[in-house]
C-alpha cells in the first residue's frame, strides 16, 4: 500500500523548475514518509517552508490501492 500526495493539490499555482505546472507526486509507505518527501520537494523546488505545510500535506495524502 502506497501513500501519496500531489504537489499541485497543495500549491495550486506551483510551477516546476521548467516553469510548467508542477506534477510532482510524493510517495511513501506511510504518512511520515510522504510528509518528509514532500517537505524536501517544497523546500528545494518552491522555496516554501514545509513546517507550515505539514497539515496541508497530511490532508491531501491519499492511499493508492492500485
Ligand atoms: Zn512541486
Amino acid at each position: 500500500m502506497i501513500r501519496f500526495a500531489r504537489c499541485n493539490a497543495l500549491l495550486s499555482l506551483a510551477l516546476d523548475s521548467n516553469g510548467k505546472g508542477c506534477r510532482y507526486v510524493a510517495k511513501g509507505a506511510n504518512d511520515d514518509e510522504v510528509v518528509d518527501n514532500m517537505s524536501t520537494h517544497l523546500t528545494d523546488v518552491h522555496q516554501v517552508d514545509p513546517g507550515i505545510m505539514k497539515y496541508n500535506i497530511l490532508a491531501s495524502t491519499k492511499t493508492n490501492n492500485g
